[in-house]
């Protein structure tokens, strides 16, 4: 089995299923949960996570790591892993971000369908709990209606050195409290004319616990629910009934929300003393959120790239977003891969995109078929082909295993003619001090083939070369007897004139050319990479004839590509590279 590495989260679910605290829990007739019907019954899940994001944008890297986390913890210890929609918002979600994320948590391997039980949910499910759960707190002298304007709030509010102050409208009498809410509620007051707030501590060191908001009035149609509420509860309000309503043990967040986790406790301990709710309830645990060098993820940001053609679209392959990374090659084992190595942790940091990179490469090293290509070609002429195979039009059939240490991949078929596509770098007229490969006199192997010999180039009037000259020398066939007996120190990849396919090949490099694009309110604008993207009109093996959008080939001297998800057709393949072989990128 797999070692993996403990780490705070691992140790928490471990230590509290050791101790049994989530043991006896009990259904509690879940609105809009499946095992409803079994109210009272047992939970059969050892432990529950969710992954909640809002419908209101594409999931991005950093996401990748919460779902990883979520669902990944949930599997590993026999648990359930929610996928919760956070629509409690009703202004900003729309359909195509919910089919979106829906889409791409499944791409990661990720299933909410546990023995035949679904478990998606839809917070905006709980607005009627929530809104009775809001009434029973005010009848119990917990929450009040605050009809100060938004400026005398936060001006009351105090701050880290001033306790705040509290407002004229909080000894009002829960009777009170309840028909100005129902007034809310019933649409009798204009947005912004008075908002809900729990009753706590306006001298509270914790300016979270200084009477939060816990509704407010918003006259806006909702993708669920309609026109049936113009009050929405405020996120922090509705997060931890969420999590208690879908019988959530570990919460488990970014480090933001540690500041919240006082009121998700005291919001959760007074709803199971008004019997709302039952104990054990859900606990909430913070590690530090991804941050990956040369991205941004910032929604706005990442809008405004795609809204202003600095890419072609949200699914572009420089994108970090999941549709992007997807698109450019990445595998949803390169990213659980990175998301693990980058550990889980209380301490932020960045980690560097080159581990992205490398999580990739271990992931396909193993799997992906190798062929050749040629990405800057130049003709090369093997001018005694004639001589000495009889004819012009002879073809000497090659073949190399399509993966170097699993067989079961097959065998890749291609033929040497008397022209063959080979890069323009690996002939140098004059060649500089190491140079191994085509200068005129010396000897390399076309890999799988045979030995030539270099002998000149044909230039055009300006001194371009336009095509490589050179001797094939016999009896070298790689995989012959004897194939050995002459001596080289350069092998280069190649493609025959008469078989390579031509492609679109996309050569794609980090976006931007900074580390940190938006560190010290930098305009990340001004940091675009220029040379992110490169097309080349190249070739490639003819075992890629049937290639699929999607597949994958490590390309022999070149690195990882994939057939793009959209313009790849096969017979015409467009190819986008994932990343180079190694690292490559200066620091
Ligand atoms: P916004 O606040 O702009 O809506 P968000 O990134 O918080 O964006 P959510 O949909 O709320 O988006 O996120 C869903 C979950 O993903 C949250 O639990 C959040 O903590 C987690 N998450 C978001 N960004 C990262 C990150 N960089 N690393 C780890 N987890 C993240
Ligand atoms: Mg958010
Ligand atoms: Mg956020």
């Amino acid at each position: 089995t797999d070692h993996k590495p403990s780490n705070f989260l691992r140790q928490v679910i471990e230590r509290d299923m050791a101790q049994g605290t989530y043991a006896s829990r009990k259904w509690g007739g879940t609105p809009g949960d499946a095992p409803h019907h079994e109210a009272g019954q047992p939970d059969p899940a050892k432990i529950r996570t969710r992954f909640p994001p809002e419908p209101n944008g594409y999931l991005h890297i950093g996401h990748a790591k919460s779902i990883w986390l979520n669902f990944g913890l949930a599997k590993e210890y026999g648990g359930i892993g929610h996928l919760r929609f956070d629509d409690t918002n009703p202004e900003k979600e729309e359909q195509e971000y919910v089919d979106g994320i829906i889409d791409v948590v499944k791409w990661l391997g990720y299933d909410w369908d546990v023995n035949g039980t679904s478990h998606l949910y839809y917070a905006s499910n709980y607005f009627d709990f929530m809104y009775e759960a809001a009434e029973a707190l005010i009848n119990a002298g917990l929450a009040y209606v605050d009809e100060q304007t938004p400026d005398e709030m936060r001006a009351n509010r105090g701050d880290f050195t001033t306790p705040g102050t509290n407002s004229p409208f909080r000894d009002r009498s829960p009777a009170e409290n309840l028909e100005r809410f129902r007034e809310m509620r019933d649409g009798k007051h204009a947005d912004g004319a008075m908002v809900l707030r729990a009753k706590i501590d306006m001298a509270s060191p914790n300016i979270n616990l200084r009477d939060p908001a816990i509704y407010r009035i918003k006259h806006a149609e909702h993708h669920n629910t309609g026109n049936k509420w113009c009050i929405y509860p405020m996120y922090t309000y509705a997060h931890p009934i969420e999590d208690a309503l879908e019988n959530i043990t570990h919460s488990i967040c970014t480090l933001e929300f540690e500041d919240q986790r006082p009121f998700y406790d005291w919001l959760l301990e007074r709803l199971a003393e008004l019997k709302l709710l039952k104990h054990p309830l859900p606990k909430q645990y913070e590690f530090a959120r991804l941050n990956l060098t040369y991205i941004v993820t910032s929604k706005r940001k990442l809008k405004q790239l795609v809204d202003e053609g600095h890419v072609s679209g949200w699914d572009d392959p420089r994108m970090p977003t999941l549709v992007g990374l997807r698109r450019r090659g990445y595998t949803p084992e390169s990213l659980k891969l990175m998301a693990e190595r980058s550990g889980v942790s209380k301490a932020g940091g960045w980690i560097d995109y080159s581990s992205l990179d490398i999580a990739l490469r271990d992931d396909l090293e193993g799997k992906a078929p190798r062929a050749m290509a040629v990405l800057d070609p130049v003709k090369l002429k093997l001018t005694n082909w004639a001589e000495v195979f009889g004819s012009e039009s002879h073809r000497e059939a090659c073949s190399a295993p399509a993966h170097p240490h699993v067989p079961e991949l097959g065998v890749r078929q291609f033929s040497l003619g008397p022209e063959v596509w080979i890069e323009r770098d690996d002939f140098a007229e004059v060649p500089p001090k190491g140079f191994f490969r085509l200068f005129p006199g010396n000897k390399v192997r076309l890999k799988y083939g045979y030995v030539v010999e270099c002998t000149g180039a044909e230039k055009d009037a300006s001194g371009h070369v336009t095509a490589v000259l050179a001797k094939l020398v016999p009896d070298t066939k790689s995989g012959t007897p004897g194939a050995d007996a002459v001596k080289v120190k350069g092998t280069i990849t190649w493609l025959g004139v008469h078989d390579a396919i031509a492609a679109e090949i996309r050569l794609y490099d980090r976006l931007f050319t900074e580390g940190q694009p938006d560190a010290g309110g930098r305009d990340f604008l001004s940091v675009l990479n220029p040379a992110s993207k490169k097309v080349t009109q190249g070739f490639v093996e003819p075992s890629l004839l049937s290639a699929d959008k999607d597949a994958k080939f490590q390309f022999e001297r070149h690195g990882y590509f994939v057939c793009d998800q959209v313009d790849h057709a096969k017979g015409k393949p467009v190819l986008n590279r994932v990343t180079g072989l190694k690292d490559s990128w200066a620091k």
